[in-house]
């Protein structure tokens, strides 16, 4: 068979590769820097798998002085999704992860690897086919789904060790030239296949960058790479755009593991300089007692822009992920609070090999250690942001009440033992909600609820009015705490816990039940920050007003 007429025959008006590979140079980076992509498809939301898959590849290339960026990988035209495309770019760029190629959130490509989106990039990919066809590496096969069905039933009757298309079953591979050429004339459709240059019990042995040693069978398919529609599989795309974009590590989910026999087969043929790969470990979560993995359809916590509604910040979800990554962050973000993760001694070879769970209880606590470390000042505008964003008439409460929220939000920082509250800011309103007048009344109106059986509302009333007596607004929290100790033993209070303990039956209640009550008539809550400051904050005629208010409500209710 004379291949260079096949190719000519089905590949009639297409550049010569050497044009490509003259166009996309070797790029002149540092030696060790690294060249890594993301490579979406764009058929929905961002999986936080994605997001994890992104920040070891931003990492790689960043942590090496190399280039990151972005392929859109949309040869599958059914799944595509309309306006995927720029949801992924901004929300990646929401978290940080900027590229310095590909796309921006407009849908505009910029760099000199381009076209980045692969369904321009049919051209480029014909050129490649046509060379496989060329070296006799490539066939086009004709085949339907009824010949797939025939073949199905073939490998069935003999009871194949392996299905698929190979050997005598690849029953395109010889067809001759005259054959190819009716087949052609008539019109029919056509895909190519690769010529599969090993067989049955051959093995594949590779090094990968995160799991080490692997080896498996080699695949012995002959592989579509051009399907009929002219659009290549991933395979074939994958395999000549990290070549011509000088990918220097493919990074990318395990479930590709698998098909890297047939992938590296594709590098063989067209000569192309193989690419390490590192293959990363899927995100999992419990389901009962067992792992799975984490479903784009049945996990809410999949979609990474969730964490953006339900006000995370964004640097708390690339710590926990960075936590994910590699095991050891956990105790550097202990040591280096408020620098940037990009100063962390990342290590891909690190990177857990098998299953990462991704646990929501391990985030909140990731995110409320990372809020704890912030200042008011930036908390207040981390709230104020995602309210701006997710929740307007928040927003404008929190407008009217700066002054009482970045007070309360300052208690307790700044020390080594921060206070952690919140793990997100839609937490803000219900942790907080006592520093908002019209929160506090609008949800004591419906809720309120205090411990009666301790104490009856007479107990409570005269609580209330005693600490209005004793309230000395210059009080420091030593003093307040002194001032209380020493004026409620008159009313039956006792002021030593100890004491109190031992004959309970002598008093009203301890100056811990005392404090209870006020802090329940002034939050709803039995646990707040230091209780003086909250009173400062919200001053004698607000503390009047509340007492007035929560009393009522007793009454009404005992
Ligand atoms: N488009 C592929 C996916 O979304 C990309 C895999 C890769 O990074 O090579 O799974």
């Amino acid at each position: 068979m004379d291949n260079n007429k096949l190719a000519e025959l089905l590949f009639p008006n297409v550049k010569d590769c050497s044009f490509y590979e003259n166009k996309y140079k070797e790029r002149d980076l540092k030696e060790d820097a690294q060249v890594t992509r993301f490579a979406p498809s764009p058929t929905g939301f961002l999986h936080i798998g994605g997001l994890f898959s992104a920040l070891v590849s931003f990492l790689v290339a960043k942590k090496s002085g190399g280039k990151f960026f972005l392929r859109l990988e949309d040869t599958d035209q059914e799944r595509k999704v309309v306006g995927a495309d720029k949801l992924l770019v901004s929300v990646l760029q929401k978290f940080g992860l900027q590229f310095d190629e590909g796309l921006d959130s407009i849908g505009q490509e910029f760099g000199d690897y381009g076209p980045y989106v692969q369904s321009e990039r049919m051209d480029i990919y014909k050129s490649y086919a046509k060379k496989l066809v060329e070296m006799g590496l490539a066939y086009p096969c004709f085949c339907g789904d009824e010949q797939a069905k025939e073949l199905e039933e073939m490998q069935a009757k003999d009871n194949t060790e392996k299905r698929g298309y190979y050997g005598k079953y690849a029953r395109c591979r010889n067809l001759t030239y005259a054959e190819i050429e009716e087949k052609i004339n008539k019109g029919l459709p056509f895909a190519i296949r690769l010529k599969c240059q090993y067989k049955l019990g051959d093995r594949f042995k590779f090094k990968d960058k995160v799991k080490g040693e692997i080896e498996m069978d080699a695949n012995i398919n002959d592989a579509v790479i051009l399907k009929s529609n002219g659009l290549p599989p991933y395979n074939l795309a994958h395999a000549v755009d990290d070549h011509l974009m000088r990918t220097t590590v493919v990074i990318r989910g395990e479930d590709w593991l698998s098909a890297t026999s047939e992938h590296s087969q594709i590098f063989e043929a067209l000569n192309f300089a193989p690419i390490p790969y590192a293959h990363l470990p899927q995100l999992e979560k419990m389901d009962g007692t067992s792992r799975r993995k984490l479903s784009k359809r049945k996990d809410p916590e999949a979609d990474a822009s969730l964490f953006f509604k339900q006000g995370y910040p964004k640097e708390a979800i690339i710590d926990y992920l960075m936590t994910l990554i590699n095991s050891d962050f956990e105790i550097w973000r202990s040591k280096n609070r408020n620098v940037s993760y990009l100063d962390f001694d990342f290590k891909l070879n690190k990177v857990s090999k098998s299953g990462s769970l991704f646990d929501m209880v391990k985030l909140n606590d990731v995110s409320k250690n990372h809020i704890a470390y912030l200042s008011a000042e930036e908390v207040f505008n981390g709230i104020m942001g995602w309210a701006n964003a997710y929740d307007q008439d928040f927003a404008k409460m929190i407008e009217n009440n700066e002054e009482k929220l970045k007070g309360v939000l300052s208690i307790d920082r700044g020390g080594d033992k921060p206070r952690k509250d919140i793990a997100k800011y839609s937490e803000v309103k219900d942790v907080f909600g006592y520093m908002f007048d019209d929160i506090y009344y609008s949800y004591n109106l419906n809720n309120f609820e205090f411990d009666f059986e301790k104490y009856n509302a007479d107990l409570i009333k005269e609580v209330a009015n005693h600490y209005l007596s004793i309230y000395n607004e210059n009080d420091d929290k030593q003093e307040w705490f002194n001032r209380i100790k020493e004026n409620i033993e008159v009313i039956g209070f006792a002021s030593d816990m100890k004491v109190y303990k031992a004959n309970p039956e002598n008093y009203k209640g301890s100056v811990a039940d005392y404090t209870t009550i006020i802090r329940v008539l002034l939050t709803s809550k039995k646990n707040t920050p230091d209780l003086s400051s909250i009173i400062s904050l919200l001053g004698k005629e607000e503390m009047q007003k509340r007492f007035n208010f929560a009393l009522k409500l007793i009454n009404n209710q005992q």
